[in-house]
């Protein structure tokens, strides 16, 4: 594997005047690497930007389906693997049977897994905005003909102002990562931690991830976080929080392609981010990988991904609508729901359709490339 360093102190001098690349990929975590995976052996210059070291900075708690991390070919992170999800509210507590199993994975060594399939180089800067196809960042511009936006909720490269919480449709997440092991995914639908959201512990070997998120970005979740960790007896360590969209943004706007967070792609209901961060920077990569090798123009691939990302509105709306009304069901609704996913085939029936938002077979490698279809639509 080709050392990649970045650069720290001294060495974080500035870009050469008037670098430009074929593509600027901004944001090193789930999308951006994504994205960067699918550019692999095209023979373009692609540069990959992120303010820390790739795998630096978790903000997550790492769980995902499991078949996406196998056919992505990055088993190596995976920590533990869980084949139904225990839930509780106040009255009941009720095993969800899952039809695929979640596994939870360490953060440095899935980016890392997922860094070396890409032949990209790497730079650590900060990205502040852009003009055109010029990037700024701290050290200076780049530019390419095909710039990503993989940022996160801030949406840097994005058009018009920022999107800022306590306002914006962001919900909000923290936890805390002690050691310990469990055996059990848990979730707590409980009023006492928070009304609109949920608690979690996730397990991963000798660590557990836990904590809240609130689908209402005014609620602070640092005191139901302390106070879930205070009843599973788990010390309330090494916090990370972050913010998280829950509405689809445009993911193609202004000659910029969008991926993850930075798009809105966290599935609203669940604020399971990752797989769709993958699922949607593959998408992106593969369209980019058609301009980089003359079958398609920008314009198309804006075009195509866009349309792409947007088809899948109803999915999100539809679980946006069931995330705002979890605040409402609260008691015996919310009961007689958690009962009712115990069932085999309540439970079954449900998560497949859930896992088919983003399903674990556009983590295959790309089928044949379906020239004639994407010349048409150029
Ligand atoms: C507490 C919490 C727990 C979660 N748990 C789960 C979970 O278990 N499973 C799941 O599927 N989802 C989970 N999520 C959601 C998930 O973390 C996100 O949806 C996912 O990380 C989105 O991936 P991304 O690549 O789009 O963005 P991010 O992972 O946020 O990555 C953005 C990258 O951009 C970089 N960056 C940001 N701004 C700049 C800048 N100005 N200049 C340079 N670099 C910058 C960051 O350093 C980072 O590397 C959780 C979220 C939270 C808050």
């Amino acid at each position: 594997m080709p050392v990649r360093a970045t650069k720290r102190g001294a060495e974080r001098t500035r870009f050469a005047s008037g670098a430009a690349f074929d593509v600027v990929i901004c944001g090193a975590s789930f999308a951006g690497l994504a994205v960067a995976r699918e550019l692999r052996a095209s023979g373009a210059r692609v540069l990959v930007l992120d303010r820390y070291e790739i795998g630096e900075r978790q903000t997550s708690a790492c769980a995902a389906p499991t078949e996406w991390l196998v056919n992505l070919g990055l088993d190596r992170s995976i920590r533990q693997t869980f084949p139904s999800l225990l839930v509780h509210t106040p009255a009941r507590t009720a095993r969800w049977p899952l039809p695929w199993t979640f596994s939870t994975f360490d953060y440095p060594e899935l980016c890392a897994a997922l860094w070396e399939q890409s032949d990209a180089s790497f730079e650590t800067a900060k990205v502040d905005g852009r003009t055109g196809n010029v990037v700024h960042t701290d050290r200076g511009d780049v530019s390419a003909g095909l710039l990503v936006d993989a940022l996160g909720w801030r949406r840097v490269l994005g058009t018009g102002a920022n999107v800022q919480p306590p306002e914006a449709a962001l919900s909000r997440g923290l936890e805390v990562h002690p050691a310990g092991r469990g055996r059990d995914l848990e979730l707590w639908l409980d009023t006492r931690y928070i009304s609109p959201g949920y608690g979690w512990s996730f397990p991963a070997r000798d660590e557990l991830r836990i904590g809240v998120g609130s689908f209402d970005p005014r609620l602070h979740v640092k005191a139901p976080t302390l106070m879930l960790a205070a009843d599973v007896e788990a010390e309330a360590v090494r916090f990370e929080g972050n913010w998280i969209p829950h509405r689809l943004r445009p993911a193609a706007e202004d000659g910029v392609f969008f991926a993850g967070d930075s798009a809105g792609h966290c599935l609203p209901l669940t604020a399971e981010g990752i797989r769709t961060a993958l699922y949607f920077g593959i998408a992106c990569g593969r369209e980019l990988a058609a301009v980089l090798d003359g079958r398609q123009t920008v314009g198309s691939a804006l075009r195509r991904y866009g349309e792409f990302s947007a088809s899948h509105k109803w999915q999100f709306d539809c679980m946006y609508a069931a995330q705002q009304s979890v605040r409402r069901l609260h008691g015996r609704p919310m009961d007689a729901l958690v009962g009712l996913f115990g069932r085999r085939r309540v439970a079954h029936w449900a998560f497949r359709h859930y896992l088919e938002i983003a399903p674990p077979v556009a983590a295959l490698p790309a089928p044949a490339a379906p020239l004639a279809s994407v010349a048409a639509a150029a």
